[in-house]
């Protein structure tokens, strides 16, 4: 009977265990440790060996802002701190970190105060003078900060394909943060999208592992920088650990199924990439996979992260997660259990948020031996390893008062250009676009007379769809008469999100117009808030669209959406497409740019458009998902657009693929590829050259293709210049069932555009 019971739980160790045996050797390393000197790991240890019980399990709990603040009528501020509350968290229970604003953004001068009252009592009225750890999610830009520079999210970042662009914004992200004494930064995800439905789509660098990780280890590079104890750096966080972002339903926090394959293939690579950036801490997925919550799998918080992936940073739980195994997964009776549960499985950092339980269940556990002092050590020494890093003891708050450089010209400049690298064009059908001057235009969709979907959720508030708390910023109506004239650009509402407006009076405008500029989105959510029944784009705007279709006006969509919303009861009509996302503030500035042909558009598509609800299969399927491609048998594969695909008023071809191998494999072997790249159109413009490779046959069936390299040239009208790339081993790895990556010789793909060789390497 016992051997029964026991053996499903031997088979699914072992096969974990070959996961984890499955990264390579040379990861294993101590990725996101301190950088500290001698004697400042000597001074870590001092003080930790002076620590007494109490004082470790405070070190390893955070509490929110609003935990320790009173709320106030202000509605733009509405907080004061609760020193009472904020005395008993951090004097009394001296707790280690604090995070989170208080319902919405604060002015640059009022957190580097706020934080610095904090920091006093955690210095002063302590025994041993520890200073909090500062955490916020500043996840494009600063925006829990007033006048912050504001970037466009994730996926339009990535839509750019420059890694140098996400290097910047993460480096003024960075320095605005630090400016207002918050030194620990909940960014970047490094979740890659899989379930177009899910609330956070906007917030990942899109649904390929390879341009996930080149985006989030750019992130990281800029959010550290040289040194911890820099103004202008920030501790990054790579979150969250792993694999949050393929719900099943595709709704929030709702139980996944990853094969031990599928996570080492698809979504562990982002953070590899991150770790060996030296990324310094990491958050855990809220969620389960295979039945059991990350924050209870020590398989996956011990032993594939710290043992095998041999990550030495800091490990924080998402908001509220112990006790959602008590009362969300229903994994432990109580909040004690839960606590049992967490710790041994691996959490550093405690996110409680509201309560200070967690360290009373801890100091329990510890008192009953249940849990070894040892374990809050190793917890403990990082959480003061960081801060000794960052030279928090010395400097707690910036000594001088940097919040100027909030929100410089500089620094928005830089997020207008991020936008008009990222906004991608669809679809151009006869040069529709750029309008010519004079053309009138009709304005219409929710997302035009409305700066909020612009900017996403996490903008001045947690969802980030309170108009009132946003400073001035224009609209695309604003925008577009700024660009083509007011006397030739009128604006109709015609629908809102979610409700009929003025349909009729926007058709009868649009049979008077040249063109229509059709704006549509959805609200901006994050997380629960998010979560969607139906991807398809809501009745009133889909309605809206078509009544405009049925005119002879040409209209032009502008997206600006949290995630791909499903257009197909309309799209085949309209002319032309423009993605946006969440471009940010200079969002509209840039659209407009782009339908006056001021700029030419160079974003490519993060993800895979889906054309049907039951067919959400990612660009990099297996062979299987593409089989029946007519439409009388089954529909095969057949997105809206493909990954990777988008338009610019240029044009671009290519020729003489060469792929030649050299060396062995594994080992030291290569494989060269260059193609040719030449601008045949008639205005400068910007390629991004992608390398997918195909391994034709492989043990767990092979994916189509993956894309390997990028890179993005600039071509003036007529030049062409050869793009080179350089692949080794590691690039063309299988994976078996149990998720071990292995070179497995054979015939490989390589292509680029419609240009493709097969090569055998490795035998
Ligand atoms: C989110 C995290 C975030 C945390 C702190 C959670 O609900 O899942 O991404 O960092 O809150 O605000």
């Amino acid at each position: 009977m016992i051997y029964r019971r026991q053996q499903p739980l031997i088979h699914i160790f072992r096969a974990l265990v070959l996961v984890l045996l499955a990264l390579p050797a040379s990861t294993v390393a101590q990725r996101g440790a301190p950088n500290l000197t001698e004697e400042q790991a000597a001074f870590v240890e001092q003080l930790l060996a002076e620590m007494t019980l109490e004082e470790k399990v405070g070190q390893m709990m955070q509490l929110t802002l609003e935990s320790i603040s009173s709320q106030t009528a202000d509605a733009t501020q509405g907080h004061v701190l609760n020193e009472r509350r904020a005395r008993k968290v951090i004097v009394e229970y001296k707790a280690g970190s604090i995070l989170n604003t208080a319902s919405v953004a604060f002015e640059p001068l009022y957190w580097r105060e706020l934080v610095g009252r904090l920091q006093a009592m955690a210095m002063k009225e302590t025994r041993l003078g520890i200073p909090i750890l500062y955490g916020i999610d500043s996840v494009h830009g600063a925006n829990y900060v007033r006048g912050a520079t504001i970037f466009p999210h994730n996926l339009t970042l990535a839509a750019t394909f420059e890694p140098e662009l996400a290097r910047r914004a993460a480096e003024i992200t960075a320095t605005e943060t630090r400016s207002c004494g918050m030194t620990w930064n909940f960014a970047p995800v490094c979740d890659v999208m899989r379930a177009p439905a899910w609330s956070r789509v906007f917030e990942t660098y899109g649904e390929d592992p390879h341009l996930c990780a080149v985006m989030a280890r750019a992130s990281v590079l800029g959010m550290q920088g040289d040194s911890q104890s820099s103004p202008t750096a920030v501790a990054a966080t790579a979150k969250h650990f792993v694999g949050y972002s393929d719900p099943d339903t595709g709704r929030d926090r709702t139980p996944a199924s990853i094969s031990p394959a599928e996570l080492s293939d698809t979504f562990i690579p982002p953070f590899e990439a991150v770790f060996d950036a030296g990324v310094r801490s990491v958050m855990v997925n809220s969620g389960e996979i295979n039945g059991v919550p990350v924050h209870a799998d020590p398989r996956i918080l011990t032993q594939l992260l710290r043992e095998q992936m041999g990550y030495e940073g800091i490990v924080v739980t998402d908001w509220r997660d112990i006790l959602k195994l008590v009362d969300a997964h229903r994994v432990a009776e109580n909040e004690k259990e839960a606590t049992y549960l967490a710790v041994q499985a691996g959490i550093d950092v405690a996110m409680t948020p509201y309560s200070v339980s967690f360290a009373d269940s801890l100091l329990e556990l510890v008192n009953e031996g249940r849990v070894a002092e040892e374990r809050l050590d190793e917890s403990v020494r990082r959480m003061l390893a960081l801060k000794v890093e960052q030279e928090l003891f010395d400097e707690p708050i910036p000594v001088q008062d940097d919040t100027g450089i909030v929100g410089s010209s500089d620094a928005n400049s830089m997020s207008l250009e991020a936008a008009r690298r990222g906004i991608t064009l669809l679809r151009n059908s006869n040069d529709l676009l750029p309008l010519a001057a004079g053309s009138k235009i009709l304005v219409t969709g929710p997302a035009s007379e409305s700066v909020v979907p612009l900017h996403g959720a996490w903008t001045y508030s947690w969802q980030g769809a309170d108009e009132r708390l946003y400073p001035e910023a224009p609209t695309i109506y604003d925008t577009l008469r700024e660009r083509f004239g007011a006397e030739n650009v009128t604006y109709v509402p015609g629908a809102g999100f979610e409700q009929d407006i003025d349909v009729p009076e926007a058709v009868q405008a649009a049979k008077l117009a040249d063109v229509v500029v059709l704006c549509l989105g959805e609200t901006p959510s994050a997380e629960k808030p998010g979560d969607i029944s139906s991807l398809i784009l809501s009745d009133p705007q889909v309605t809206l669209a078509q009544r405009l279709l049925e005119t002879d006006t040409p209209v032009v969509l502008v997206l600006v959406t949290n995630r791909p919303r499903l257009i197909t009861a309309f799209e085949s009509q309209l002319p032309a497409i423009l993605w946006a996302g969440h471009p940010g503030p200079h969002g509209s500035t840039a659209l407009a740019e782009i339908i006056a042909g001021d700029i030419n558009p160079s974003g490519r598509l993060p993800f895979t458009y889906p054309r049907y609800a039951n067919a959400l299969i990612p660009y990099d399927h297996k062979f299987t998902d593409a089989l029946g491609k007519n439409p009388r048998s089954t529909p095969g594969y057949d997105p809206l657009f493909h990954f990777g695909a988008g338009l610019g008023y240029t044009t671009f071809e290519y020729e003489q693929l060469s792929v030649s191998s050299s060396g062995s494999f594994p080992g030291n072997g290569r494989i060269d590829i260059s193609v040719q790249v030449a601008n045949t159109g008639a205005r400068p413009g910007a390629e991004v050259v992608q390398l997918y490779v195909t391994d034709e046959y492989a043990a767990v069936t092979p994916r189509v293709r993956r894309l390997k390299a990028f890179d993005k040239i600039e071509l003036a009208p007529g030049e062409s210049r050869t793009a080179t790339f350089v692949l080794e081993s590691s690039d063309l790895l299988a994976v078996d069932r149990d998720g071990h990556r292995f070179f497995e010789p054979g015939d490989f793909t390589f292509s680029i555009g419609r240009q493709s060789e097969t090569a055998r390497i490795g035998r």
